[in-house]
């Protein structure tokens, strides 16, 4: 039975239906590991260093290439130690082919979603760590479909091994080299804690135990699990920490990002500042501006109030503006309230960019994934039974509640 909490609707959930595992592939392991898996698979340990070298540098799995290992018992390496863990069930492309979504299926069937990004200075993957999520915010589409399962490192790193090589091969419109990955897809991935700890491993440490990108680039986004993000800054990753806050009170974020209950925005904004103070990486302040639900000068003052608190230069906020959704109440700020919203943070010091929502069109960006997949007229339901206790928390009029 999955553990759920029950408190304020929606629910949480956090653990995951019992599923059988995907294989274990090389990306599971560390490089002793899988000295150790070869060789009592009967190779000699070595070829363990020549099989990550294919994948982690030219992001091979095609033994026909491999002709670095004798012929004989090639097949058997390959099949054993790189089983495939995703298979592209369809792309979609938008922004003039810069961005592509791929929906991947993976063994059990369970799908998720990859979307990659081409800009003049880098190109960006943002990569799934739960089939599904517990998390229940009601503006998510993924969230209204809970959690299916937690995805294995080696799943997550394929998601990456795939960004590289198409990034490489030129399908963002020429060649280029993948420099940035984000935790921005499906899931909550410190809820998946051990398995997305190893794939930042895998992602970081140069080769051959990793891809080597830079940590700096490598961007985790949480919703808010305050005690993981001090145990995150602990682990000798300065990768860049995001959190999703769409709110600065407790009153409307409690609906809004149900995890709030239990890590509030005092406590998850300590945690934030803490991170700064143990990597020295800036954090990002994600903020979706929702039209009359969030986007008041009052909230952006108050933000600005909580960052500022804490000390200067250690965040940024990124406001992120929906898409105009005519009829729903998860709509597109106006532009006045948005250049307002921002203003506001900049006149009190807080630097203040507008995210770009590439791939909006495609249901790509942030809390879209997978929409198509996991929406149901009874999920709708419940989202539309959440998305009521929101607009009840709004309130227009100024802060009621009072933070930490
Ligand atoms: S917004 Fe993120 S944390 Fe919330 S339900 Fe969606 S995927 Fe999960």
């Amino acid at each position: 039975m999955p553990a759920v909490e029950s408190g304020p609707r929606p629910l949480l959930s956090f653990a995951e239906a019992r599923r059988g595992k995907p294989p274990e592939h090389l990306a599971d392991l560390d490089v002793a590991e899988r000295k150790d898996r070869v060789a009592k698979a009967g190779f000699p340990a070595f070829r363990a260093d020549q099989l990550s070298r294919h994948y982690f540098e030219h992001f091979d799995v095609d033994p026909e290439r491999m002709t670095d290992l004798p012929a004989r018992g090639r097949e058997e390496l390959v099949s054993t130690f790189l089983p495939p863990l995703l298979t592209k069930v369809r792309d979609l492309t938008a922004d003039r082919g810069l961005t592509i979504k791929s929906l991947w299926r993976m063994f059990d069937g369970a799908m998720v979603e990859t979307v990659l990004m081409k800009y003049p200075d880098r190109a960006t993957l943002c990569i799934s760590s739960q089939a599904g999520c517990g998390m229940a915010c009601p503006f998510c589409a993924t969230g209204q479909g809970g959690l299916t399962r937690n995805l294995s490192a080696g799943e997550i790193v394929e998601q990456v091994r795939c960004g590289m090589l198409a990034a490489a091969r030129g399908d963002l419109g020429e060649p280029c080299r993948l420099t940035n990955v984000v935790f921005m897809g499906m899931g909550e991935p410190l809820a998946n804690w051990k398995q997305v700890l190893k794939a930042l491993r895998r992602i970081i440490e140069p080769s051959p135990a990793g891809f080597g990108l830079s940590a700096r680039n490598v961007t985790v986004s949480t919703v808010g699990m305050a005690p993981l993000i001090e145990k995150l800054a602990e682990q000798g990753m300065p990768v860049t920490l995001a959190i999703s806050l769409h709110a600065p009170d407790n009153e409307l974020r409690d609906p809004l990002i149900p995890i709030n209950s239990r890590f509030n925005v005092g406590r998850l904004l300590d945690a934030a500042r803490s991170y700064f103070a143990k990597t020295g990486r800036r954090v990002s302040v994600e903020y979706a501006l929702i039209r009359d639900m969030n986007d008041h000068k009052w909230r952006a003052q108050l933000l600005a109030d909580e960052l500022n608190r804490r000390g200067r230069g250690w965040a940024h906020v990124n406001p992120i503006p929906l898409n105009p959704t005519p009829g729903s109440i998860w709509t597109a700020s106006t532009p006045e309230a948005q250049n307002t919203f921002v203003q506001t943070l900049l006149d009190a010091g807080i630097p203040t960019t507008i995210r770009d929502t590439r791939g909006s069109d495609i249901d790509g960006a942030c809390g879209q994934l997978a929409a198509e997949v996991t929406r149901s007229s009874a999920r709708a339901a419940k989202a539309a039974e959440a998305a009521e206790l929101v607009r009840r928390g709004s309130g227009a009029d100024g802060p009621k509640g009072v933070l930490r």
